[in-house]
């Protein structure tokens, strides 16, 4: 894994962010606006039965179920604390390199765990069906 791929810093840019926005359901009077979003830190991620999913860039912590009046800072510090992209107090854009290494390595950090979990839970699903066949086969049912 390359450290500074660019896939891997792309989302760090405001714009880049908020192209994702396409087809958000909230656009106007309402505090989740694509804008603000992308401020957060939020990445639009819609599959087919829920087109309001977003998830942070950084931390990768998906939040869905949004409500117009929510504010994407507010539930993106209270739905993950551990974040130090929202609890960045400069922009990245002002980091010395310095900073922004330190930062981009807590975020592969966050990928990591996200990976082996998702590793985790198919090998808990593989699992699961290796023991239904083996109580089957006892059983006599095979
Ligand atoms: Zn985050």
């Amino acid at each position: 894994m390359e450290l500074l791929s660019k896939d891997s810093i792309k989302m760090y840019s405001y714009e880049n962010r908020l192209k994702t926005f396409e087809g958000w359901p909230f656009e106007e009077n309402c505090s989740c606006t694509p804008d603000n979003m992308a401020k957060a830190g939020f990445i639009h991620t819609p599959s087919d039965n829920c087109p309001d999913i977003a998830m942070c860039f950084f931390c990768l912590k998906e939040l869905e179920g949004w409500e117009p009046d929510d504010d994407p800072e507010k539930e993106h510090k209270s739905h993950s604390a551990a974040c130090q992209f929202i609890a960045l107090k400069k922009k990245v854009e002002e980091l010395n390199v310095e900073e922004f290494l330190k930062l981009h390595r807590e975020k592969q950090k966050f990928q990591i765990i996200k990976s082996s979990k998702d590793d985790f839970t198919k090998f808990e699903g593989a699992v699961k069906q290796r023991r239904a066949e083996l109580i089957k086969t006892a059983k006599g049912e095979e």
